[in-house]
């Protein structure tokens, strides 16, 4: 290809993975001697990172396809989709304004398959991408410890989109993240479907946040996400010891009920769930406690979504992501029976978010007058700076500082749910 027809833009959709993959694709692209640019106006070749999660994530990358085939009208651009939509739906060739698609584990292959008309590519289902390292911009940075899931939630279609587990080796995940820190990250978030079940020849997920956390330079480790049912409480200790781990749990229960949570095939109970939680606020009393809430499982009954309820009340999230049940085609849950009316889920699910939100807001109260040591993080969409305290909480403040300055904030009030304060002397939290 010319030169002046290898200009790429990545629109990413989903989670943080897929964040991470879209860097992946950039320095793969990069190297073959193709130019990022801003926006897809400028460019030659627009590439969707696509998620499968939700029905609704689909639909908009629909969209999105079909607005960009109107630039495609005008200008001879290739569109081409990739991610986890794309290795669920390969039919999307079929779609005139799509040029290539490509799933999660292909994206060496991308430079070849640009080239070339009509292509999907599903991949090689052990790739782990072990030494390509992306630098996005910022000082928080992304390190995938592992790929693909071996879980089977029944709602859940990762696993048949992104494959199996692997995990990385460990001495390249420990060097990436000391090019990281060269490059001037002083955040780092390990990255996996679920960290817990990490294993490379025998190191496990604690062992190993222990080796990231004694790297000099990561100011902040955080990782994501935890399952319930891998819960090891090594990495509790871990936590509470290493002074550059954040105290900050992100930990998804999905539902308060035992037969819920055994249809989903979630392998845990409440009564478990709520004893690692006593047990992780025993050793780490200020933990920040964060979960996912699904809402309107086949069969759920009015009074199964009242249990979800009340263990919400009683666990007090400090926040939580919470979706409505809509099937995945090719998941079990899928096939079960859902009798609940789309009008009756979202009954549901408006009642546990008002419920929440009440719930985040006494807790950020809670931080009212209080003096946190943080890291400035971005600037804010209403102006000033978000830092992020190592409890994992963002707080906004309208002073003059510099990203990357680790200071003391103290709370002087709420903008709606967001923590704000101002800059303090030799306080901290
Ligand atoms: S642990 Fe369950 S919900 Fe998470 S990615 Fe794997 S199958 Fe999906």
């Amino acid at each position: 290809m010319e030169k002046e027809s290898k200009r790429f833009h990545i629109i990413t959709y989903g989670c943080q993975m897929n964040q991470y993959d879209t860097g992946i694709i950039s320095e793969i692209l990069k190297n073959e001697g193709y130019i990022p640019v801003n926006n897809e106006r400028d460019a030659d070749i627009v590439i969707l990172n696509t998620c499968a999660v939700r029905e609704h994530a689909e639909k908009r990358v629909m969209g999105r396809i079909h607005s960009l085939g109107r630039l495609k009208k005008r200008k001879n651009i290739k569109i081409g989709v990739v991610g986890c939509m794309a290795k669920r739906l390969p039919e999307l060739l079929e779609i005139p304004e799509v040029d290539f698609v490509a799933g999660p584990d292909a994206y060496r292959n991308l430079p070849v398959i640009i080239g070339r008309e009509g292509v999907f590519e599903e991949g090689n289902p052990f790739e782990d991408y072990n030494e390509i390292w992306p630098l996005n911009e910022g000082i928080s940075a992304y390190v995938s410890i592992s790929r693909g899931c071996d879980n089977f939630c029944s709602y859940c279609i990762v696993p048949y989109v992104r494959g199996p587990l692997r995990s990385r080796p460990v001495d390249t995940i420990l060097e990436e993240v000391e090019y990281l820190v060269a490059q001037g990250v002083k955040e780092i978030i390990l990255l996996g479907q679920n960290v817990n079940e990490y294993n490379y020849k025998g190191v496990g997920f604690a062992s190993l946040l222990g080796m990231v956390a004694d790297i000099k330079g990561v100011e902040m480790l955080n990782f994501l996400t935890s399952h319930p049912k891998d819960i090891d409480y090594n990495m509790f200790m871990v936590m509470a010891e290493k002074k550059n781990m954040v105290r900050y749990l992100h930990l998804p229960v999905q539902a308060g009920n035992n037969r819920i949570l055994k249809l989903m095939n979630r392998h845990y109970t409440v009564e478990e769930y709520r004893d690692t939680v006593r047990r992780l606020r025993s050793i780490l009393p200020d933990v920040t406690l964060t979960t996912d809430l699904l809402v309107g499982f086949p069969g759920e009954t009015e009074k199964e979504f009242m249990d979800t309820l009340a263990l919400v009340e009683d666990i007090r999230f400090d926040h939580a992501f919470m979706f409505r049940f809509s099937p995945r085609p090719g998941t079990l849950a899928a096939l079960m029976e859902d009798k609940l009316t789309d009008e009756e889920k979202i009954k549901r699910l408006r009642k546990l978010i008002d419920v929440q939100n009440r719930i985040i807001r006494e807790r950020n109260k809670e931080m009212l007058g209080k003096s946190f040591r943080c890291i400035v993080m971005k600037p804010a969409k209403k102006g000033g700076y978000l830092c992020k305290t190592w409890t994992g909480k963002y707080i906004a403040v309208s002073e003059n500082v510099n990203i990357g300055d680790v200071i003391s904030v103290k709370v002087t009030h709420l903008r709606g749910n967001t923590p704000v304060g101002i800059t303090q002397k030799d306080k901290e939290e």
